[in-house]
């Protein structure tokens, strides 16, 4: 099974993403990437611009819908059925968004999942040529037992 990595931009940082994702195009066409519809666009173009038209062929990039249009609750819903091993999100730290609810949401489902995060260049930098960056990682999943089976008020 490829690692599955998770890239999403919001638009005042979908350059500084496909900068990223050209400086590091050799580590990223073999895994398994999946984005947010405005985003896997621009980076399945970054990508491309590189790649032989075989490498072209063996890159996998699923689009999920745009954020504001419910892809930030796909992806979501991806990382809670165990399907995103890491996630780079430049989200926008000085305006806000129409969907901030869905972000919110989206940051703490990969909290909770233990999912390796990174929120800008630096950190996506440590996390792409970290030795643990492989799918041979064992990622630890939650104690959610206290929480599952924890005693409800009679009714
Ligand atoms: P987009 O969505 O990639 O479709 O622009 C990003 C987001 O706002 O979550």
């Amino acid at each position: 099974m490829s690692y599955r990595i998770a890239l999403v931009a919001h638009d005042s940082r979908k350059r500084e993403l496909a900068d990223w994702a050209a400086y590091n195009w050799e580590k990223l066409a073999p895994l398994d990437i999946i984005c947010t519809g405005t985003t896997g666009r621009m980076v399945e173009a970054t990508l491309r611009e590189h790649l032989t038209d075989q490498q072209e062929q063996a890159l996998h990039i699923t689009l999920l819908k745009s954020g504001p249009l419910g892809g930030d609750q796909q992806l979501g819903a991806l990382i809670v059925e165990g399907q995103i091993d890491c996630f780079v999100f430049f989200w926008d730290p000085m305006s806000a968004q129409p969907h901030d609810v869905d972000v919110k949401a989206l940051l703490r489902i990969a909290v909770l999942y233990n999912i390796p995060t990174a929120c800008n260049r630096a950190t996506a930098d440590f996390l792409i040529t970290s030795a643990l960056f492989s799918a041979a990682y064992e990622r630890k999943l939650p104690d959610t037992s206290a929480y599952v089976n924890r005693t409800l008020p009679p009714a």
